[in-house]
Formats: C-alpha cells, structure tokens, sequence
C-alpha cells in the first residue's frame, strides 16, 4: 500500500503536524490502496504562511519568467502522463485507457492552453484614447485556497493551479480527500519544474477540517471551489466575514434537447456522454428531452445505449465504464434509482444493484428512466451516476421550458440540422454552457455556470481574468 502521509509546504515535503492517518480506496475493489493524512489547522497555517511570505516576491516576476515555469512544468507533465494516468484510474476508478487520455489529458490541455492565453493577455492596459494618463493594471488577487474534487481531479487542479499561477499569485492546494494521489503526483512536478519556494503548497484534508479552515483564513484572499452545491454555499458563508473573492463551479443537471430533425447518431451519442466518467461529471447530459414524434424510437435507442455500455474494473484495458468512486456515492445512486421507479418513471435500462456477475467494487448499472416528469426527484437532483432521465416535449418553446425549469444551470445541449433554429434555442438557455450537435467546445473557452452552478469561469482569457485584481491609476506618464 502507498505511503503518502506529507504535504508540500514551501518547497518541501513535510510531515502533518499531528498523524491523522485516511484510507484512499481503490473502488474497483474497496479495498485501501493508500494512505494519506488529512491535515489540521496547523498545517493550514503553515501552508497560508508560505504562501504569504512568497507573495510579494512572485507577483513581481515578470510575465517571462512565470511562462518559463510554466513551459517546463509542462513538459514534466507531459513526460509523466501515463503515470498521471494510472494514479487517477486507481483512485477514483476512471478505466484506464480513459485515465490515460481524457482524464490525464485534460491536465496537459489545460496547461498549453493557458500559457497560450496567457502569453497574448495583456497585464497592463490603457482606459482610452479620451483619458491617455489612466491606466488598467491587472494584478493578482493575492492568496488562494484552491479546492478540488474527485472527479476529474487534474482537470480541476490545473483549472486553477495554473492561472493562478500567471497571475502571480500564490496558493495552497486541497484536493479531494477521496483522491489526493494525482495532486501529490501533480506536486512532484511542481518541485522539479521549479517554482520558488511557498509559490504552490497542498496540504490534503476534508471539508470540515483544511477546507473550512482556508475558506475563513484572514490571510487568504480567494477561494476557488469545484463541487458541490452544498459545500459552495459553505464556503461562501464561511468566506463572507473576511470578504474573500469565492469562486464557485458546482453541480449541473444538463438538458439535451433533441428535436424531431435531429441527426440519427444524437440519441446514442447523448446517452453515452451521459455514461461517460461513469456519469461523474457535472456537465453530464442528464436530462434528454426528447420531441414527441420521435419519442417511442429515442427510448428504444438509449436504452439500447445502455446495454452496449460494458461495466469493469478501472485497470482492464478497453472502451467501458468504471466504478463509481465510493460507497458514499454508490449508496446515494442506489437510492435515486429507487427514488425514479417509487415516483413513476418508467425504467427501460439497467436499474438497482450491481451488474451482473459483479459482487465487489461500486460499480453501477447504466440504467435510463423513460416518461419522467420534471418535477421528479431525479430530473431536479444531480444524480453523479450513470443515469439518464428523459423527457418527452411537445415545441420548442415547452422544451425550453423543460430544460430552464432547474436550480442549475451549468450546460445544456441542443440537438437539430436546423441551424436557425439551434442558434435561437442556445441563447435562451439559462446555461453557461450550450453544445450542439456533438461538437465539444473549443480549448480555452470559459467553463462555469448560471444559477446554483457556480459563478466563476474557468479555462482562457476568463480564467485569468478570475485571479486578477483590477487597479485603475490616474496620471500616469507614457513610459
Ligand atoms: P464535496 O463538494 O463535498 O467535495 C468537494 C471538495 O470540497 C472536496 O475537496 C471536499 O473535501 C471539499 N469540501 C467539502 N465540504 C467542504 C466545506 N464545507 N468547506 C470547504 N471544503 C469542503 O463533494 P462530494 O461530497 O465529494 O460529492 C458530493 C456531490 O457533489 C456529488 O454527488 C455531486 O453531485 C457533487 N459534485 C460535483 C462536482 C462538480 O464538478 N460540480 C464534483 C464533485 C462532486
């Protein structure tokens, strides 16, 4: 079993102040396949006081030097990949072949991506040609407590790592407790590329403990927080007092709107985006809203979707779907499964329990519910399961209706050869986000949502622009 007790606190790995051993579970077979220590406020501490002291010599780097830091961390990164890969599949259970590839390769993305914004974003900016002597400078926020799921781990970690970084801020890492191993991996690179000492610390820990801890530090100034709806709406009181900046990505429960002139693939390619990562993310399609006349034949095809999705533990090679990452997780699928058939929906595909032939690992069935009503449990609430819900819609505007009619608001999907038509239903979904007929959004494009989705935006120009204070100066002489 891995020993993976310490913390990176200013520029060196260290013991906790005081053992807390955790178990970190391998979910194909729940069993413990490392142990961490979740922190105390001791260590928060000492991880906000390296980052305070290393401030004020970071945000004065120039913009050269922190893309230096940045080029070479990529190229570590990208060296280590495929190891980047296996530690992700063996803690949140993430196939491997997908761990090797979306999962670790959303890390590296992250990274070219924004040293390509990065190098064309401009720090330092004139008001106008009406005031010649003001001056924009965009300058870092300052300390950041960055927190983190499970997820999508190094999606989320370079989501934030890295412009916080070019922005010249310092920070303190907490990842999910439930999978530290890749950040702890992602810290080695952080050692070897070489950022000054205090710049980047992780300590691990939970929500109650170093999370809440950082949230209401009087010497952090933001906090970035991705997941739950319930934590974020923690963290934003607990900040409140000390006024930090809070940005928050949380939960979604994504409508995929298919009309009637939808293309043959939609109904199949929506229901395995919403397999995908076994159903953990929270930009799932989850809610399919379907036209009426094309209705009985969507159904067929998604639960059709269903049975061809193949379930396996995380370490076999080839094109299914793993555990789910817990048995927190696994219980709480189990339930609104039950949840969807005591309310009525009518279950076409999978369903409770385990797949068959499989007695260990928290594996669930891909299982869709048709005729569900929006108002059920399982069209409201983020499932994080491999679970469709689908909807039947009479027009456009009931369907919009429909997919508007949530608390959140993170991304939806619009499927039509109607382009007009795709155009006019994007701009009326209260989303962040609108993807339509399969084409994924570009790198660098901002992801956050609307509502109780969160209020930050992530990756870009955007995502810079999220650790950056704005100071307007008057009189100032053209150098
Ligand atoms: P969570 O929100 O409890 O945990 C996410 C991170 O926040 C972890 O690092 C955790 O330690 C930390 N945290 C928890 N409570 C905190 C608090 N009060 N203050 C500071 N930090 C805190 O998520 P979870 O329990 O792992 O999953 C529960 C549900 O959250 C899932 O079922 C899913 O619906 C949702 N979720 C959403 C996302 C997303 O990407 N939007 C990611 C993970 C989970």
């Amino acid at each position: 079993m891995l020993e993976k007790r310490e913390f990176y606190i200013n520029g060196q790995w260290v013991s906790p102040a005081a053992a807390n051993d955790f178990d970190v579970i391998n979910p194909s077979n729940e069993e413990p396949c490392a142990v961490i220590s979740l922190g105390g406020e001791a260590d928060t501490d000492a991880a906000v006081a390296a980052a305070r002291s290393a401030f004020d010599a970071w945000s004065q780097t120039s913009k050269d030097e922190r893309l230096a830091l940045l080029e070479k961390l990529a190229e570590i990164y990208a060296a280590r990949s495929d190891e980047m890969g296996e530690t992700i599949s063996l803690e949140m259970g993430a196939p491997i072949a997908m761990a090797k590839t979306a999962q670790a390769g959303s890390g590296i993305g992250h990274i070219k991506s924004f040293i390509r914004a990065f190098k064309a974003f401009e720090l330092d900016r004139e008001l106008g040609s009406h005031a010649p002597n003001d001056r924009i400078l965009l300058e870092p926020v300052g300390v950041c407590g960055l927190i983190t799921p499970w997820n999508w781990p190094m999606n989320q970690v370079t989501l934030k790592v890295i412009p916080a970084l070019a922005a010249g801020c310092t920070m303190v890492l907490k990842p999910s407790e439930i999978a530290p191993l890749s950040s702890l991996l992602f810290a080695e690179f952080m050692d070897e590329a070489g950022f000054p000492a205090g710049v980047f610390n992780l300590v691990n820990g939970d929500g109650a403990g170093v999370g809440t801890q950082l949230s209401g530090h009087p010497d952090v100034d933001m906090i970035s927080f991705t997941g739950s709806t319930r934590a974020g709406t923690a963290i934003t009181k607990n900040a409140a007092d000390t006024v930090k900046r809070v940005s928050l990505e949380l939960g979604g429960k994504g409508a995929n709107l298919v009309f009637a002139d939808a293309d043959d693939k939609a109904v199949t390619r929506g229901a395995r985006h919403c397999f995908n990562n076994s159903g953990q993310s929270c930009n799932a399609p989850t809610r399919m809203l379907v036209e009426r006349s094309i209705y009985d034949q969507a159904v067929e095809s998604a639960a059709q979707a269903a049975e061809q999705t193949a379930v396996d533990i995380a370490s076999r090679d080839g094109r299914h779907i793993g555990p789910v990452v817990s048995e927190v997780q696994f219980n709480k699928i189990q339930g609104l499964i039950e949840k969807g058939m005591s309310e009525g929906a009518r279950l076409v595909a999978g369903g409770p329990g385990r797949p068959e032939g499989m007695n260990r690992g928290y594996f669930v069935r891909p299982t869709v519910f048709a005729d569900v009503n929006n108002d059920m449990t399982i069209a409201q609430e983020e499932i994080f399961g491999p679970v469709l819900s689908i909807i039947p819609f009479d027009d456009e505007e009931d369907a919009i209706k429909i997919a508007n009619d949530t608390p959140y608001g993170l991304t939806d999907y619009v499927q039509t050869q109607d382009g007009a038509k795709a155009n006019r239903v994007a701009r009326r979904l209260r989303a962040g986000m609108v993807e339509m007929n399969g084409q994924s959004r570009g790198a660098g494009a901002p992801f956050g949502g609307y509502k109780q989705s969160g209020n930050g935006r992530e990756g870009g120009v955007w995502g810079l622009e999220d650790f950056l204070e704005v100071k307007s100066v008057s009189g100032w002489t053209a150098e």
